[in-house]
């Protein structure tokens, strides 16, 4: 997607670690007709799929996601909690996920009232590194019995392993720019043709 990409050049900052900032339109400050076209290039990437719910983590997740729905129609958005104990009532799914920005091991769950065995499932998020926010996202739909129909991604940083590894489980896994190397020291970031 051109206007992602460009937009990444112009306001995105590599830094040490493999991070790539991108808090003037996307993770803190977000740039919301931007985040409106990214919704509905995601409508056209899955747009034929019957997407009954679409899945993502909190919390940066949630507005692109929101974006999303609004190019489809009456398809509501759940997002992940992340929570700092889990209470073992019976009543959510749960699973755990390693962050990648605060290196953290989180349990993750959502109610058993919002995924149902019989729900499409798209499933959205902002950045994809090393897949761990991901395999738990398919771990939450699988313990529901429910089907993962797509993921959707605005940026992958295919330099990491997240990517193969979803691909090889099969799954229909689209990101909208894929950067192939970024260098902290010059900035330069290269993208997949
Ligand atoms: P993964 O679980 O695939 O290793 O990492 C994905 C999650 O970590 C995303 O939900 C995103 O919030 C965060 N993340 C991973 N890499 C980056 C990055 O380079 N920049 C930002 N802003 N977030 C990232």
């Amino acid at each position: 997607m051109d206007l992602l990409k460009e937009r990444i050049l112009k306001d995105g900052t590599v830094k040490a670690g493999n991070v790539l900032k991108v808090d003037m339109f996307l993770n803190h400050q977000i740039d919301v007709k931007l985040l409106d076209e990214i919704g509905c290039e995601f409508k056209r990437l899955f747009g034929d799929k019957q997407i009954t719910k679409i899945l993502t983590i909190e919390a940066s997740g949630i507005a692109v996601a929101c974006a999303a729905a609004m190019h489809f129609d009456d398809v509501p958005v759940v997002f992940a909690k992340k929570a700092q104990s889990i209470n073992l009532d019976g009543e959510s799914y749960s699973t755990k996920i390693e962050s990648f920005t605060h290196k953290k091991v989180y349990d993750v769950i959502v109610s058993k009232k919002y995924i149902k065995p019989d729900d499409k499932i798209l499933i959205i998020d902002d950045f994809l590194a090393n897949g761990c926010a991901l395999l738990g996202l398919i771990d939450l739909v699988k313990s529901a019995g429910a089907s993962v129909e797509g993921i959707g991604i605005v940026i992958e940083k295919g330099f990491q392993s997240g990517g193969k590894t979803i691909r090889e489980m099969g799954l229909n896994l689209k990101s909208l720019a894929i950067i192939d190397s970024m260098d902290d020291t010059t900035g330069k970031i290269v993208f997949r043709e």
